[in-house]
């Protein structure tokens, strides 16, 4: 089964956030001085049992889901992550689960992580200079940290990419280097235009670094030739180094916006269903699951709102809708 929203874009991604907490306060996500000790995260009674992220995700495979991604803030600060891993993969139908992190704690973790089920895994780096790494995430982990929770992961036969925001002033100098280390490690790395979620990060368009950019950066150093979408609705535009099997890739939001194949779904880490990243309103699951609803009636709720979706805010951005919208934020959402 399948579904479509009014501009006939089918569901097929679901991205689950399982907490609204983090161990880092990147600059441009989390900024400590919005996210420090008074910050109301949500308590454990308002986020979505592991019950509930099961039954809501059968719900979406069952309406066309393939793959399922958890994020959050820090996925591997929820408590039991891998028993939630493995009630996923037990749905029939999922093809493909994957997790975004920061990896501080993917060195302990990453062995439970595969034996639950888990495929994939996106780990968010945005330099290797150690003093540049702990001035971004603000909370003094080190690049090191990181980089063994990747070789452990690649260790234990889980498939790697790395994720690196870029921001004007903040990282450029680094688009090189990072190149340099993933190519010869043969892990993909993808950079990351900076986005407006939120309305926190201080965001204005002349703090993004467009692909553009980075593509000619790039090019200076390596050659690289395209490749092609492996399937409709996929985020990053890919290319190949010359001569290798590895991969480069841009997830291009703000400069080429992708809206007309957006094929995702993102439940919060409160069980409200968002749309659009870029979303300000959400239906809340959580609490209609605790009203006891039927299967049936979970379904239809999905459909009804998916067959109404008109999102495409990237499509339509301009300076006003970037500065005046109110938005949720990136470490509630999961990004
Ligand atoms: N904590 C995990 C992590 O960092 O991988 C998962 C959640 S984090 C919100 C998901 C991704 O969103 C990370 O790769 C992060 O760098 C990215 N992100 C956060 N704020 C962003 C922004 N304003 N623009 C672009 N990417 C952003
Ligand atoms: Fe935490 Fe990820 Fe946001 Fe950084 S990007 S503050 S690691 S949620
Ligand atoms: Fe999808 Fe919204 Fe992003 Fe467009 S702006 S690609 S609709 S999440």
């Amino acid at each position: 089964m399948s579904i479509t929203d009014k501009f006939g874009r089918p569901l097929q991604d679901l991205r689950i956030s399982v907490t609204d907490r983090c161990n880092f306060r990147c600059t441009y996500c989390m900024p400590k001085e919005i996210f420090g000790k008074d910050y109301p995260f949500l308590p454990k009674s308002q986020l979505l049992s592991f019950e509930e992220i099961e039954r809501i995700a059968k719900s979406f495979v069952n309406l066309g889901v393939k793959k399922i991604r958890l994020t959050g803030g820090e996925p591997l600060l929820r408590r039991d992550l891998p028993d939630l891993i493995s009630r996923l993969s037990a749905i029939e139908g999922l093809k493909d689960i994957g997790l975004t992190t920061n990896a501080t704690l993917l060195e302990k973790m990453a062995e439970k992580l595969k034996e639950a089920g888990l495929k994939r895994i996106n780990v968010s780096l945005d330099a290797l200079d150690n003093p540049l790494f702990q001035s971004i995430n603000d909370s003094g982990v080190s690049t090191e940290r990181v980089l063994k929770g990747i070789e452990q992961a690649v260790q234990v036969g889980l498939e790697v990419k790395v994720n690196m925001v870029v921001k004007k002033g903040m990282n450029e100098h680094e688009i090189v280097p990072m190149a340099k280390y993933f190519k010869d490690k043969g892990i993909t790395l993808r950079y990351i235009e900076f986005m407006d979620v939120g309305k926190t990060n201080g965001w204005d368009f002349s703090k993004v670094v467009t692909k553009k950019e980075i593509y000619e950066q790039l090019s200076q150093h390596f050659e690289m030739e395209p490749v092609d979408p492996g399937y409709i609705g996929e985020v990053a535009k890919r290319y190949r180094y010359v001569g290798t099997n590895t991969e480069v890739g841009f997830i291009t939001s703000v400069s080429e916006s992708f809206c007309s194949t957006c094929t995702r779904a993102r439940i919060a880490a409160d069980g409200k269903l968002y749309t659009c990243l870029f979303a300000n309103k959400g239906f809340d699951f959580r609490e209609f699951l605790r009203s006891g609803v039927t299967d049936v009636e979970l379904a239809d709720q999905i459909s009804a709102i998916w067959s109404k979706r008109i999102d495409r805010y990237s499509d339509e951005r301009t300076e006003e809708s970037a500065r005046n919208k109110d938005r949720i934020e990136m470490s509630y959402i999961g990004g």
